[in-house]
């Protein structure tokens, strides 16, 4: 079984993924997978250097700097762009997947539903925090005022609307409180799966 795990920035997804592999749960961060891929894959890197250029990598590392500069606003782009990486993580994700013997997995995409990749998913957790929680630990973990925060929300679902899709919420407001929300979903996902 797959299990989507995603939410709004600052949210706890990685706290949240965290917990999950303590568990022994198998964890795919697509994010990490899909930066791996893009420095990794002769073929997807050619095809980045044909569509945005060569100032695309610097050393044989990804200028991620010059690409967000490149495909921010810029929707056509990015799609480009992403038609060139998403199908290779798809594929990558499918291996990793056909590797699994654990009863499921959580893979982690923090626009799952932006880029409509839920039907990946047999379900789906969806981890909220309060808006002003999100805000001041973006802040502090990435040394950012909060115009920058807001101005990365702002291209992201909100809340409301990912909770109305969602399987599971999780929300992340005490460290404490959400390993135990981790555990009962945990449980769950374990007795779901016994069907
Ligand atoms: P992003 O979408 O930006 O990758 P995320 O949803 O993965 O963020 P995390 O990185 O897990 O969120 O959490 C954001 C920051 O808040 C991290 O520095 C994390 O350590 C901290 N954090 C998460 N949950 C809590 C909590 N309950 N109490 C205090 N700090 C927390």
């Amino acid at each position: 079984m797959i299990v989507g795990l995603t939410g709004g920035i600052g949210s706890g997804k990685s706290t949240v993924l965290k917990m999950f592999e303590s568990l022994g749960v198998p964890i795919y961060q697509a994010d990490i997978e899909a930066k791996n891929i893009m420095v990794h894959s002769q073929e997807v890197k050619k095809k980045i250097i044909h569509l945005l250029g060569d100032e695309s990598y610097q050393n044989d590392e990804l200028n991620r700097t010059y690409i967000a500069q490149k495909v921010f606003n810029n929707k056509e782009l990015l799609a480009s762009l992403n038609a060139i990486v998403h199908p290779a993580v798809y594929k990558h994700f499918k291996n990793f997947v056909a590797k699994q013997t654990a009863p499921y997995l959580v893979y982690e995409n923090a626009i799952l539903y932006e880029n409509k990749s839920e039907h990946l998913c047999d379900k789906v957790i969806v981890v909220t925090a309060d808006l002003e929680d999100r805000i001041s630990r973006v802040m502090k973990r990435d040394k950012v005022d909060r115009e920058a925060v807001l101005a990365r929300m702002n291209n992201q679902w909100c809340q409301e609307d990912k909770i109305k899709k969602a399987d599971f919420v999780i929300h992340n407001s005490n460290l404490d409180e959400l390993a135990k929300e981790v555990a009962v979903v945990h449980n769950q996902l374990l007795k779901a799966n016994e069907f």
